[in-house]
Protein backbone atom coordinates (compact mmCIF):
# COMPACT_ATOMS: atom_id res chain seq x y z
CA UNK A 1 0.00 0.00 0.00
CA UNK A 2 1.27 3.36 -1.04
CA UNK A 3 2.03 5.76 2.29
CA UNK A 4 -0.20 8.74 2.53
CA UNK A 5 2.27 11.75 1.30
CA UNK A 6 2.80 14.34 4.48
CA UNK A 7 1.67 17.16 2.64
CA UNK A 8 -0.62 17.76 0.06
CA UNK A 9 0.28 19.10 -3.93
CA UNK A 10 -1.69 22.65 -2.58
CA UNK A 11 0.07 22.63 0.72
CA UNK A 12 3.13 22.73 -1.03
CA UNK A 13 2.43 24.87 -3.57
CA UNK A 14 0.99 27.29 -1.04
CA UNK A 15 5.13 27.24 0.72
CA UNK A 16 6.77 27.59 -2.83
CA UNK A 17 4.42 30.82 -2.89
CA UNK A 18 5.22 31.87 0.10
CA UNK A 19 9.07 31.59 -0.71
CA UNK A 20 8.80 32.77 -4.32
CA UNK A 21 6.54 36.47 -2.20
CA UNK A 22 9.46 36.89 0.22
CA UNK A 23 12.45 36.79 -2.60
CA UNK A 24 9.84 39.35 -5.09
CA UNK A 25 9.75 41.53 -1.45
CA UNK A 26 13.53 41.56 -1.60
CA UNK A 27 14.30 42.33 -4.46
CA UNK A 28 13.07 45.58 -5.20
CA UNK A 29 16.24 47.40 -6.02
CA UNK A 30 18.64 46.04 -8.57
CA UNK A 31 22.10 44.74 -6.85
CA UNK A 32 25.24 47.28 -8.10
CA UNK A 33 28.04 45.87 -9.95
CA UNK A 34 30.24 43.89 -7.89
CA UNK A 35 33.55 46.12 -9.33
CA UNK A 36 31.48 48.80 -6.75
CA UNK A 37 33.19 46.69 -4.45
CA UNK A 38 36.23 46.31 -5.32
CA UNK A 39 37.29 49.41 -5.81
CA UNK A 40 35.89 49.95 -1.85
CA UNK A 41 38.54 47.14 -1.12
CA UNK A 42 40.89 48.88 -2.97
CA UNK A 43 40.68 51.97 -1.56
CA UNK A 44 41.77 50.77 1.44
CA UNK A 45 44.99 50.93 0.34
CA UNK A 46 46.25 46.93 -0.06
CA UNK A 47 49.04 46.97 -2.72
CA UNK A 48 49.00 43.23 -3.96
CA UNK A 49 48.55 44.22 -7.98
CA UNK A 50 51.29 41.65 -9.18
CA UNK A 51 50.13 38.45 -7.39
CA UNK A 52 46.63 39.77 -8.82
CA UNK A 53 48.07 39.86 -12.05
CA UNK A 54 49.37 36.06 -11.65
CA UNK A 55 46.24 34.76 -10.39
CA UNK A 56 43.60 36.67 -12.81
CA UNK A 57 45.74 35.84 -16.10
CA UNK A 58 45.66 31.94 -14.61
CA UNK A 59 41.39 32.40 -13.90
CA UNK A 60 40.42 34.35 -17.25
CA UNK A 61 41.87 31.25 -18.92
CA UNK A 62 40.17 28.80 -16.92
CA UNK A 63 36.37 30.06 -16.65
CA UNK A 64 34.19 27.08 -16.62
CA UNK A 65 30.04 27.76 -17.47
CA UNK A 66 27.59 26.41 -15.62
CA UNK A 67 25.69 24.65 -18.15
CA UNK A 68 21.81 25.80 -17.64
CA UNK A 69 19.35 27.87 -20.22
CA UNK A 70 16.21 29.42 -19.10
CA UNK A 71 14.25 30.55 -22.75
CA UNK A 72 15.15 31.25 -26.46
CA UNK A 73 18.89 33.04 -25.46
CA UNK A 74 19.77 29.85 -24.40
CA UNK A 75 20.13 28.62 -28.25
CA UNK A 76 22.54 31.47 -29.34
CA UNK A 77 24.56 30.35 -25.83
CA UNK A 78 24.72 26.60 -27.48
CA UNK A 79 25.79 27.78 -30.76
CA UNK A 80 28.46 30.21 -29.42
CA UNK A 81 30.07 26.35 -28.10
CA UNK A 82 29.84 24.66 -31.00
CA UNK A 83 32.97 24.51 -33.47
CA UNK A 84 31.73 27.52 -36.06
CA UNK A 85 32.34 29.81 -32.57
CA UNK A 86 34.15 27.49 -30.93
CA UNK A 87 34.76 28.13 -26.85
CA UNK A 88 37.83 26.18 -26.82
CA UNK A 89 39.93 28.87 -27.60
CA UNK A 90 39.21 31.00 -24.69
CA UNK A 91 39.81 28.02 -22.52
CA UNK A 92 35.77 27.88 -21.81
CA UNK A 93 34.47 25.18 -23.60
CA UNK A 94 34.10 22.64 -20.41
CA UNK A 95 30.42 23.61 -19.10
CA UNK A 96 29.88 22.09 -15.76
CA UNK A 97 26.76 20.67 -14.65
CA UNK A 98 27.28 21.68 -10.82
CA UNK A 99 27.04 24.57 -9.36
CA UNK A 100 30.01 23.76 -7.30
CA UNK A 101 32.26 23.59 -10.33
CA UNK A 102 31.24 26.39 -12.44
CA UNK A 103 32.47 30.00 -11.93
CA UNK A 104 30.46 31.52 -14.70
CA UNK A 105 26.55 32.04 -14.83
CA UNK A 106 25.54 32.76 -18.20
CA UNK A 107 21.50 33.55 -17.51
CA UNK A 108 20.21 33.45 -21.00
CA UNK A 109 16.13 34.13 -21.26
CA UNK A 110 13.77 35.11 -19.53
CA UNK A 111 13.75 34.77 -15.45
CA UNK A 112 10.62 34.09 -13.76
CA UNK A 113 9.70 34.61 -10.30
CA UNK A 114 8.96 31.29 -9.42
CA UNK A 115 12.57 30.06 -11.24
CA UNK A 116 14.28 32.80 -9.11
CA UNK A 117 14.88 31.55 -6.01
CA UNK A 118 16.26 27.99 -8.23
CA UNK A 119 18.54 30.42 -9.74
CA UNK A 120 19.35 32.15 -7.10
CA UNK A 121 20.54 28.91 -5.31
CA UNK A 122 22.47 28.02 -7.81
CA UNK A 123 24.89 31.09 -7.25
CA UNK A 124 24.66 30.70 -4.06
CA UNK A 125 26.30 26.96 -4.27
CA UNK A 126 28.99 28.62 -7.08
CA UNK A 127 32.10 29.01 -4.75
CA UNK A 128 33.78 32.26 -4.81
CA UNK A 129 35.89 33.61 -7.29
CA UNK A 130 32.36 33.71 -9.76
CA UNK A 131 30.57 35.90 -12.48
CA UNK A 132 27.49 36.16 -13.89
CA UNK A 133 26.79 37.32 -17.55
CA UNK A 134 22.97 38.66 -18.36
CA UNK A 135 22.39 37.59 -22.04
CA UNK A 136 19.23 39.09 -23.46
CA UNK A 137 17.02 41.45 -22.79
CA UNK A 138 15.23 39.39 -21.13
CA UNK A 139 17.47 38.50 -18.44
CA UNK A 140 18.90 42.54 -18.49
CA UNK A 141 15.58 43.89 -17.93
CA UNK A 142 12.32 41.55 -17.97
CA UNK A 143 12.85 41.89 -22.10
CA UNK A 144 8.73 42.30 -23.66
CA UNK A 145 7.64 40.69 -20.62
CA UNK A 146 8.90 43.18 -18.22
CA UNK A 147 5.72 44.41 -17.25
CA UNK A 148 4.36 40.78 -16.49
CA UNK A 149 3.57 39.88 -13.01
CA UNK A 150 5.64 36.77 -13.31
CA UNK A 151 8.92 37.60 -14.94
CA UNK A 152 11.74 39.11 -13.14
CA UNK A 153 12.54 42.58 -14.63
CA UNK A 154 16.30 41.72 -14.60
CA UNK A 155 18.45 39.27 -12.93
CA UNK A 156 20.31 41.78 -11.09
CA UNK A 157 17.32 41.93 -8.61
CA UNK A 158 18.45 38.29 -7.16
CA UNK A 159 22.37 38.23 -8.15
CA UNK A 160 24.83 40.67 -9.12
CA UNK A 161 25.59 40.80 -13.11
CA UNK A 162 29.13 41.66 -14.30
CA UNK A 163 28.53 42.21 -18.04
CA UNK A 164 25.35 42.46 -19.59
CA UNK A 165 24.54 41.53 -23.45
CA UNK A 166 22.16 43.48 -25.30
CA UNK A 167 20.01 41.99 -28.13
CA UNK A 168 17.00 39.80 -28.10
CA UNK A 169 18.54 36.85 -28.54
CA UNK A 170 21.87 38.17 -28.94
CA UNK A 171 24.51 36.53 -31.68
CA UNK A 172 26.88 34.52 -30.66
CA UNK A 173 29.47 37.48 -31.66
CA UNK A 174 27.96 39.12 -28.98
CA UNK A 175 28.38 36.79 -26.35
CA UNK A 176 32.06 36.34 -27.49
CA UNK A 177 32.59 39.98 -27.19
CA UNK A 178 30.67 39.56 -23.43
CA UNK A 179 33.25 37.21 -23.14
CA UNK A 180 36.32 39.80 -24.00
CA UNK A 181 34.93 41.91 -21.49
CA UNK A 182 34.57 40.10 -18.41
CA UNK A 183 38.15 38.96 -19.21
CA UNK A 184 39.50 42.01 -18.82
CA UNK A 185 37.19 43.08 -15.85
CA UNK A 186 38.66 39.80 -14.45
CA UNK A 187 42.31 41.30 -14.95
CA UNK A 188 41.00 44.24 -13.13
CA UNK A 189 40.07 42.00 -9.81
CA UNK A 190 41.78 41.17 -6.42
CA UNK A 191 42.13 38.85 -4.29
CA UNK A 192 41.42 41.74 -1.69
CA UNK A 193 37.90 40.62 -2.44
S1 LIG B 1 15.64 38.29 -24.99
FE1 LIG B 1 14.33 37.65 -26.72
S2 LIG B 1 15.27 35.74 -27.45
FE2 LIG B 1 16.08 36.10 -25.38
S3 LIG B 1 14.73 34.98 -24.00
FE3 LIG B 1 13.92 37.07 -24.17
S4 LIG B 1 12.39 36.96 -25.81
FE4 LIG B 1 13.68 35.13 -25.99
Amino acid sequence: MEPEPLYSAAELDKEEGKGVEALIAASAEPIPDPAEWIDEELQRGVLITTIDAFINWGRKWSLHPLAFGLACCTWEMFSSHFLRYDMARLGMEAMRATPRQGDLMIVAGTLTWKMAPAVKMLWEQMAEPKWVIAMGSCAISGGPFADSYSVVPGVNRIIPVDVYVPGCPPRPESLYHSFLMLREKIMHDSIVR
